[in-house]
Parts: C-alpha cells; structure tokens; sequence
C-alpha cells in the first residue's frame, strides 16, 4: 500500500532532535521526500542519515528560523532540489528556560527573553508561513501547513506568559491563514501537544514533574512519536476537509 505522503516533498523545521525528528522520520517513512531544517545542522543532518539509512529520501538545510531572507532561501532550496514544496510543518521553538524564564510570573519575565520568545515562537512562524504560501500559490496545486502550537496555545500556564502569548499567537495565524486560502486548495492546521518527552521538558520535568502528571489524565508524558502521528495525517490527503482547526494530543491534558 502506498505510503500517506507518497509523492510529497515536505519541509520540517526544528528538524534536529524531538519532534521535529520524529515527524521527519514518519514523513519519509510515509513517502515523502523530506527537507529537515534546523538551527543545529549536525543535528538536521543526523536526521537525515537516519531516514537515508531507512531507505528514505531526504536532506537537510540549517536554517535559522527568526531571519525572514535566511527563510526565503530555505523554501528556495527545498524547491531547487526537489521541485516544489507540499506540506510543511513549522515546528521549531523554545521554551521559557531558554530565555531566561524560569519560574518568572508576567511583570518579571526579562525583556530580551520576551523579545526572542515572540521572535522564534510567534514570529518564525509567520516568516515560514509567507515563504510557503507564496511557494503553494506559485505552484497552484494547493498544500498543507501544519504549525505546533500546544496546549499553552489553549490555556493560561503559570510563569509560562510570553510562551502562552506566543503559542495563543500561532493558534490564531493559523485559523486565519486557513480562512484565507481555503479555495486555494491550501490547508492550514496547528497540533497543540501536552507534556512529551524531549529535551524540552527535561527541566521542567525535573523540577515539577509529579506536579504535571498529576494534572494530565493518562498520566504519562506523550513521546514525539504521537505528535507526529497527528502531523503526518494533518499533511497527508487523508485530511483534505480539514483547515483551521486545532488538534489537541495531550492525554486529556485540555479536557479535564
Ligand atoms: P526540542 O528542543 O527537542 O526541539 C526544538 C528544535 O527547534 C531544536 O532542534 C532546535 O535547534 C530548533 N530551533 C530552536 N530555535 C530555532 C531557530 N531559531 N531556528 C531553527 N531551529 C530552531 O523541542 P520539542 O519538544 O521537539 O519542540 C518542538 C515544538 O513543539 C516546539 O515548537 C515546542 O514549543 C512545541 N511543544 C513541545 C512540547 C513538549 O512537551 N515537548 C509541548 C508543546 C509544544
């Protein structure tokens, strides 16, 4: 049986390690011809070895995701290599360790760590989304775009703001993108993950982790397998009624 993507060239951002990985993995291993993109292009290009080894196709950009002509180059790469862009998934970010953030309640977050929150968490996105758009209308045979949000794109997190404010951000582009190119043939969704386990939540896990799990219902972290299963469903065909909707994976984590 074919594969889900088959025939599909597929650009992944924050390809390197975690999600992003994992997504690239199933991309190929689905049929798609895949481009993995990251900051950390050792880490990008282990990815690619890997699906490369499967038998897979695939290559990988470093590509920072905040700079709009290094993004533009980007698409322009995956389209000189392997003549169009299908699907993308904007994934790369942060979290609020990375800024600077920890434990810090609204009025303490650092304003530098504000600036590069919103910069690689709610901006990036934008940038990645205007090259693909323009990329998708160029080739007039439609897309799919599939964005992470996460369940911090849904609901008030304590010390996380700016993250939340970001996340809530890429919720609301992405329902207004799908409004926009729904005749287009081009989908827009976001996946909005619970508590997975990546480097990510490693500290955070450390220092709270019963505290979290007591929250979500099936109490276990999700692994980056089962956001990508969402993701690669998201991009394929098999989705084709589907735009400008949110998909929760979180291990009732939203519902209760
Ligand atoms: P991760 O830290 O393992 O991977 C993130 C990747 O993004 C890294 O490879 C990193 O190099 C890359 N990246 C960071 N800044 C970049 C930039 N400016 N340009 C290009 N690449 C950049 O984290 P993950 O858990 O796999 O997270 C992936 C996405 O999922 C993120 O958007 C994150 O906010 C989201 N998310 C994660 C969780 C979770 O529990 N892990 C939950 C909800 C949402």
């Amino acid at each position: 049986m074919a594969g889900m993507l088959e025939g599909k060239t597929a650009l992944i951002t924050g390809g390197a390690r975690g999600i992003g990985r994992e997504a690239a993995l199933l991309f190929a291993a689905e049929g798609a011809r895949v481009v993995a993109s990251d900051l950390n292009a050792e880490g990008a290009a282990e990815t690619v070895a890997m699906i490369n080894a499967a038998g897979g196709q695939a290559l990988s950009i470093e590509c920072d995701v905040t700079d709009g002509a290094a993004v533009n180059a980007m698409i322009q790469a995956v389209v000189d290599a392997y003549g169009r862009l299908d699907c993308a998934f904007n994934n790369a970010g942060i979290a609020g360790f990375q800024v600077g953030a920890v434990g810090k309640k609204t009025a303490d977050w650092p304003e530098d760590g504000v600036d590069k929150m919103i910069d690689v968490n709610l901006k990036s996105v934008w940038l990645c989304m205007r090259a693909e758009l323009k990329q998708f209308e160029k080739q007039g045979t439609g897309g799919a775009i599939v964005n992470t949000a996460s369940i911090a794109g849904l609901h008030g997190l304590p010390t996380s703001s700016l993250y939340v404010a970001a996340k809530h951000g890429v919720v609301g582009l992405t329902k207004t993108a799908a409004i926009e190119y729904a005749t287009d043939n081009i989908r827009v969704n976001s996946v909005c993950p619970g508590y997975i386990e990546t480097d990510m939540t490693k500290d955070t896990m450390a220092r709270r982790g019963d505290q979290i799990l007591a929250r979500v219902p099936a109490k276990r972290m999700g692994v980056p397998k089962e956001i990508a299963e969402m993701v690669c469903w998201l991009a394929s065909d098999r989705a084709s009624f589907v735009t400008g909707a949110n998909y929760n994976v979180d291990g009732g984590f939203v519902a209760s």
